[in-house]
């Protein structure tokens, strides 16, 4: 059988195994697409059926959580925790709350998250979870009753050699800060290394609230090196305006680059005078409002309700929001508008056709797995000085991130060009981070 047609099959057999869960289907798809070339190179792989196996997850888990609103009635959400592979070390991911969460977007995230972790040559294996509990316009309280509840079950499942979980969509330093007092007082331990993203007053490591943006960034500028450009001077759009866009913007800005648009799920702030940074991290970090309010404040800043972001010509894009919210339509907008380059802070933001189109235009495209691989990099940093009891200065830990989203790029741009596709980091990514786990899975035997 060729290397082609056993991916063909291995996917027939994925889509069989797991219906309905349409983003899991694409994140899989998109990966071992590009692997028949490594299947022909490494029989062995496919003699052990590594390929299959990665497609399985370890274990996923799937829990009620009760808890009682403000009004006194009793509310019920779902959690999850796929825990995909642990070859390379703790299972390591992020937890999302946000409606949309099914056990489809988990296990596309967590399988995502496998290659991404191998990608940044640190000892993490790859997981997710979340619930489809809605945070927005909850009280304070009633987000630390719903964690307190998410915690009292999932903490059975976790620990520093375990499983430690960080932050996604509608999970930041408030939120990580309610379930790490809730682990430690179900545990009785105060394991600092069992979560990531904890405040840098008690355990956390500086820089992790930026990595996400600030390494997207550097790995667009190291891109944009490799084509002979920078990102000075040119224009910026960023989707989102959580905490990945709001870092990815403000390197955009230290770098000199023009930022003029930014986003949420309600609508497009545009600013061609550029984005007023301190303003956006007002609205959204303190007050926890939304961007239309922003033009009430700059005159000449235009908010367009329901508005596509991608409308807006620009020469950088970064999509840093959700999954598939760029579509083959607005990335030929892109293209005809003189985009230069796209880096992914957000997982799997482009959707397949749109990927296409990017690649058909010959312009740097950057998939999440490598280019937002700064924050889950620098989660594995927080879990070092955890472990030695240490604090690392913010120049030294924004140091060794700059190191690991360069070491990527290179690793990346390097795969491409082994297997005959220069410039494609789509291959490159999906190629190193396969070879890793799929030589650490072929030394552990059939587990
Ligand atoms: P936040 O919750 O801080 O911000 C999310 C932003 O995206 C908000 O502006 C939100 O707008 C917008 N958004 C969310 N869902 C939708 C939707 N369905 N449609 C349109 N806009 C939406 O999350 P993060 O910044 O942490 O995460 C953003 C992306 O980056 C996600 O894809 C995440 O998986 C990825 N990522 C995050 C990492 C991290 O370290 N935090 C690490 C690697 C990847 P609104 O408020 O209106 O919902």
């Amino acid at each position: 059988m060729t290397g082609e047609s056993r991916i063909e099959r291995i996917y027939e057999q994925v889509v069989r195994r797991n219906p309905g869960e349409v983003e899991f289907h694409q994140a899989v798809k998109e990966v071992i697409e590009t692997l028949g070339p490594v299947l022909v190179k490494h029989p062995e792989y496919a003699d052990q059926k590594i390929i299959e196996r990665i497609c399985e997850p370890e274990r996923q888990i799937i829990f009620r959580v009760p808890w009682v609103d403000d009004r006194g009635e009793v509310q019920i959400d779902r959690g999850f925790r796929v825990q995909f592979n642990s070859v390379l070390g703790p299972y390591k991911g992020g937890l999302r709350f946000h409606p949309s969460v099914y056990l489809g977007i988990i296990k596309f995230l967590g399988f995502e998250q496998i290659f991404k972790n191998a990608l940044t040559g640190m000892p993490i294996g790859g997981a997710k979870g979340g619930s489809d509990f809605d945070p927005k316009n909850r009280s304070d309280a009633e987000v630390m009753r719903f964690c307190q509840s998410f915690m009292t079950e999932l903490h059975r499942h976790l620990g520093e050699y375990t499983d430690v979980p960080a932050g996604d969509i509608g999970v930041g330093a408030r939120e990580i800060g309610y379930l790490f007092g809730q682990y430690k007082r179900m545990t009785n331990r105060y394991e600092s290394a069992v979560l990531t993203g904890k405040s840098p007053h008690w355990g956390g490591s500086l820089v992790r609230r930026e990595a996400t943006g600030y390494g997207t960034v550097y790995f667009v500028d190291e891109m944009l090196k490799a084509r002979g450009q920078s990102i000075e001077g040119h224009s910026c759009v960023v989707s989102g305006s959580g905490n990945v866009a709001i870092y990815a913007m403000e390197k955009l800005q230290r770098l000199r680059g023009s930022v003029i648009a930014c986003s949420d799920s309600g609508g497009v702030i545009y600013h061609k005078s550029g984005i007023d940074l301190d303003l956006v991290k007002r609205l959204k970090e303190v007050e926890r409002r939304r961007i239309a309010e922003y033009a009430q404040h700059h005159r000449d800043a235009k908010y367009i309700p329901g508005g596509s972001i991608w409308d807006i010509p620009c020469e950088i894009a970064l999509p840093c929001a959700t999954q598939n919210e760029l579509d083959e339509a607005a990335a030929r907008r892109l293209v005809a508008n003189g985009c230069l380059a796209v880096a992914e802070g957000a997982n799997m933001p482009t959707t397949p056709a749109g990927v296409r189109v990017f690649q058909e235009a010959g312009i740097a495209y950057g998939p999440g797995k490598a280019a937002n691989a700064g924050g889950v990099a620098t989660s594995a940093l927080e879990m070092q000085q955890n472990a030695s009891r240490d604090t690392w200065s913010f120049e030294h830990t924004e140091e060794r991130l700059q190191e690991i989203m360069s070491g990527i790029h290179r690793n990346c741009h390097e795969a491409a060009e082994e297997f005959g596709s220069p410039g494609n980091y789509v291959l490159g990514a999906n190629i190193v981070g396969f070879r890793r786990v799929a030589e650490a899975m072929l030394a552990f035997g059939v587990i």
